[in-house]
């Protein structure tokens, strides 16, 4: 069978999905990562009278904000969460290359506009570009390459993965696609079939939230758990239907209205050996500490009481992914006494970041797009 490889410029591509959204006026309009690979393989098929093709892999290659300013944490933590959902649910080969921020912002509004600082992504291209040739190389890893892209810069690769005997299909999307690849002519010999336009596949790629059914997890869930949302749980993550979190949250504004002054006198500190006394219900509260350095943090209950709690508590995320002011629930295990905070078991993050492709929506390229060689990738991030 025709093996495909697909290898696609994230950067490019979430800075550009805008234009694809300008084009059906819908700025909400987003690309479904899980239907991409096979969208593009299934066009390149049809393109060359192939009956089938076999998606060998799909590499993404993108650029990730390192020594930034602390306020745009959970962008980035979001952002990282993007590309741990595309390794793991959709199996693509992610390589990220850090953009050094120098403390600051990411995004350029955030920034003094006195500060001349410009962020400058690094490798991403090249990176592309040397793994493309690399198993366009070796003997029977693929026989046609797709590549999703815009920049003019990777002329060069296409034209020698073609002498390699490879079949190039190159995807990009109006307004942000170098003059060499929508050549209809192809006077720089870049690709082996008609340019294939994002723009025209919406209907294949786009991401929809349609109703499915689920089963509601949480404890206080009243009547038949299985119901019909829109909402997409991550693998291993519980998943609670909307009368629950709404109920939960009613719960919660009133603790807050009735909520006690924390106790002044807790010393935070971790005891070495926590005793299991309980199995109590499960309570809400927030994270409000995080020792890094020692992998653990502590919870104000909404009921004032505090509650510390390890690394090997957390349910449903992982260390990297909590943050102080974030809503879970946990189960008490421990109660506290006046010195001491109680110990907390099942840290379990109720509201989940379900909203991980609304970073994605990006400003529009410039006009004459050869020329954008800096692109600001960065204000893409959240517009
Ligand atoms: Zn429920």
């Amino acid at each position: 069978m025709t093996k495909v490889m697909i290898f696609i410029d994230g950067s490019w591509l979430y800075a550009n999905t805008g234009k694809l959204a300008q084009d059906y006026a819908r700025p909400d309009l987003q690309i479904d990562y899980g239907l991409l690979p096979e969208a593009l393989a299934q066009r390149v098929a049809r393109a060359i009278n192939l009956p089938n093709s076999d998606i060998v892999r799909t590499h993404l290659f993108a650029s990730i904000p390192d020594n930034y300013d602390q306020a745009d944490y959970d962008s980035v933590r979001r952002r990282l969460d993007f590309f741990n959902l595309l390794k793991e649910e959709h199996h693509y080969e992610v390589e990220l290359f850090p953009i050094d921020f120098r403390g600051r912002r990411i995004r350029n509004y955030d920034r003094d506009p006195a500060d001349p600082f410009e962020p400058r992504e690094k490798c991403v291209d090249i990176a592309l570009a040397t793994t493309m040739l690399y198993y366009a190389a070796l003997p029977h890893v693929y026989d046609i390459a797709i590549a999703v892209i815009g920049d003019q810069d990777y002329v060069p690769v296409l034209q020698h993965v073609r002498r390699l005997g490879k079949r190039v299909a190159i995807a990009s999307i109006r307004g942000s696609c170098a003059h060499d690849y929508a050549d209809p002519v192809d006077a720089r010999r870049v690709k082996d079939v008609d340019l294939i336009w994002l723009n025209d596949m919406i209907g294949e790629i786009e991401l929809r939230y349609e109703p499915r059914q689920l089963v509601c997890q949480s404890e206080f869930h009243v009547g038949d758990r299985l119901v019909w949302t829109t909402y997409r749980p991550r693998r291993n993550q519980p998943f609670f239907c909307d009368e629950c979190r709404r109920v939960y949250a009613d719960r919660h504004q009133d603790d807050y209205r009735s909520k006690p002054e924390p106790r002044q006198a807790i010393v935070r500190s971790a005891p070495a050996e926590p005793e299991y006394v309980s199995d109590a219900a499960m309570k809400g509260g927030l994270i409000y500490e995080i020792k890094d350095d020692r992998r653990f943090g502590f919870i104000r209950a909404h009921d004032g009481l505090e509650y510390f709690f390890h690394l090997t508590d957390l349910a449903n995320v992982t260390w990297e992914e909590i943050d102080i002011g974030m809503e879970i629930e946990f189960q008490p295990v421990k109660s506290p006494s006046s010195d001491r905070a109680g110990k907390a078991a099942t840290v379990t993050v109720i509201e989940f970041e379900d909203d991980w492709e609304a970073d994605f929506e990006a400003e529009p390229a410039d006009e004459d797009y050869d020329d954008a060689d800096e692109v600001d990738e960065y204000d893409s991030y959240e517009p």
